[in-house]
């Protein structure tokens, strides 16, 4: 199978996105970067060249940040919004991602190697209610009277926005990250600084220009594509921000927590995983084993919750591996653009060389591996895996691979599966397939993970909360619980005399 983007038709508006000049966008401009230099975009189904990207380094970030805090001040357009307008602001932004949702989805295909259907029906949409749900909330941000003991005084909580916000994103999930990111800063009413991914600049971008168009004042969202050692290293060192949401490996969110600390910079880190899934005997199989590899395969296993640790009772082990090895075969890979693909590529060939490299450890260790069918072309394409016949301690069932590799391990007991399901040094999200209830509430109590799920796999919502537990990150995106990450509590105290 041939795959170039040449022989595909682009839509206008996605064409003309990637044939824009490279440029951060500051203060409501598209400005080129202030060293001129630049980072190639490839298509990761086909290696090819799709756009050239603006590489921003600190002193862009310098300029962002203080657009940034210009429309914090007091007195700005921004800050004297008051809270129902700010609010319609939010929905006119939801509004227009929807309104372009059909080129928004192209461009993550193309940048981020996504499947259209999920990238249209996931991505963008859950982009789109991230604004819709926060442009609620303005409205709803209150503090409280205090029961004071004090005669002749008043005490009032006030809830004031953080201030400048530096948002640092992963390239898994490139509009869909913006969401959930700028949508509680901005209902909170804070300003931002966005860094997306090197890989992925493309969206974010569009974004910006279409919230300045939906009536969010130039300066509040600025966005400065580039390399995390020089743009997000700036952004995370610089003065003028107050606070870093980061959504990214593990090994980054440490050293961005070590550098913020310097600074007491307040820090929320959405990290790394290596979910387990468990199917226990009388489990709905056809139910479990379709979520568990859907949940697993989709994006490639390019997903943060993705379970890619699967336990499976014995008793049902060997019949629902069969069944894995079905699906893999049966997964059709190809570009995102074209009709009937099932499974996209790797975002670049170093991720599919680490994801290569996993899956020949694994049989080094001597698990047995399952491969399902392969693309040969120039793109970053790794197969559909099936891991068995694995332990605990191999590297395939302790480290995020974060590609199509899905490992499976048999187990005997509840306790004891319970116990191994979370001897993990992440706790993102964990699942559980069983018909008995009271079985499902007692796992659900015992698993420590951000996110539970029983008998189902992978939906997230606006509204309810979504992070880790243990190395997978601290404070949380998504639901009432983000925004108090965009807050401070301040206590006013007035004396009556
Ligand atoms: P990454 O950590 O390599 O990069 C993430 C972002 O950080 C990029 O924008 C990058 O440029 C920037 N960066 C890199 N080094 C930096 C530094 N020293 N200082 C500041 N910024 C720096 O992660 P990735 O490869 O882009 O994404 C994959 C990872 O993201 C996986 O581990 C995945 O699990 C995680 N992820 C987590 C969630 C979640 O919600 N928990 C969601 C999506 C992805």
């Amino acid at each position: 199978m041939t795959l170039s983007t040449d022989t595909r038709a682009l839509s206008p508006a996605v064409a003309t996105r990637l044939a824009l000049p490279p440029h951060v966008f500051i203060d409501g401009q598209a400005l080129p970067a202030l060293s001129g230099q630049t980072l190639p975009v490839l298509d990761p189904a086909d290696g090819h060249r799709i756009g050239t990207a603006a590489c921003g380094d600190a002193a862009d970030v310098d300029r962002a940040v203080r657009a940034a805090r210009r429309a914090f001040d007091p007195a700005s357009e921004w800050r004297t919004l008051t809270p129902i307008e700010r609010g319609k602001v939010l929905h006119r932004i939801g509004d227009a991602i929807l309104d372009h949702a059909d080129e928004f989805a192209e461009l993550e295909v193309l940048d981020a190697g996504k499947v259209r259907a999920a990238a249209r029906g996931i991505d963008v949409d859950f982009a789109a209610r991230s604004f819709h749900y926060f442009a609620g909330w303005p409205t709803k941000i209150v503090g409280s009277t205090v029961p004071t003991s004090h005669p002749g005084v008043h005490i009032a909580t006030e809830k004031d926005p953080v201030g400048v916000v530096g948002a640092i994103t992963a390239w898994n999930f490139p509009l869909l990250l913006c969401g959930w990111k700028l949508a509680p800063a901005l209902a909170a009413g804070c300003t931002i600084v966005l860094k997306p991914s090197e890989e992925t600049p493309h969206s974010a971008l569009w974004l910006a220009e279409l919230a300045v168009e939906a009536g969010l004042p130039a300066g509040v969202l600025n966005v400065v594509p580039g390399r995390g050692q020089e743009a997000g290293q700036a952004l995370v060192d610089h003065p003028g921000v107050d606070k870093i949401t980061f959504t990214g490996s593990t090994a980054v969110g440490k050293e961005i927590a070590r550098r913020a600390a310097d600074q007491v910079k307040r820090v929320t880190l959405e990290l790394g995983g290596k979910s387990a899934n468990i199917i226990f005997a009388d489990a709905d199989l056809d139910a479990a084993v379709a979520g568990s590899a859907g949940g697993l395969f989709w994006h490639s296993g390019q997903t943060c919750s993705a379970p890619s640790r699967l336990y499976v009772h014995r008793s049902v082990h060997d019949q629902v591996v069969e069944r894995l090895h079905g699906i893999a075969d049966g997964l059709r890979p190809g570009h995102g653009l074209d009709e009937g693909t099932e499974l996209g590529p790797l975002v670049n060939a170093s991720q599919k060389a680490k994801v290569g490299q996993h899956v020949s450890l694994a049989v080094e260790q001597g698990a047995s591996v399952h491969v399902g069918p392969d693309v040969s072309a120039d793109g970053f394409f790794h197969p559909a895996t099936i891991i068995s016949d694995a332990r605990d301690d191999m590297a395939c069932a302790t480290e995020e691979i974060f590609g199509p590799v899905l490992t499976v391990l048999p187990f005997d007991d509840t306790d004891e599966v319970l116990r191994r399901a979370d001897d993990s040094e992440y706790g993102l999200a964990a699942g559980i397939w069983t018909r008995d209830v009271s079985l499902a509430h007692r796992a659900t109590r015992a698993l420590r993970a951000g996110t539970v799920y029983v008998n189902g796999w992978g939906l997230t919502d606006p509204a309810a909360p979504f992070g880790g537990y243990r190395q997978s990150g601290y404070g949380r995106d998504l639901g009432p619980d983000s925004l108090e990450g965009y807050l401070e509590t301040k206590s006013v105290w007035t004396f009556h005399g």
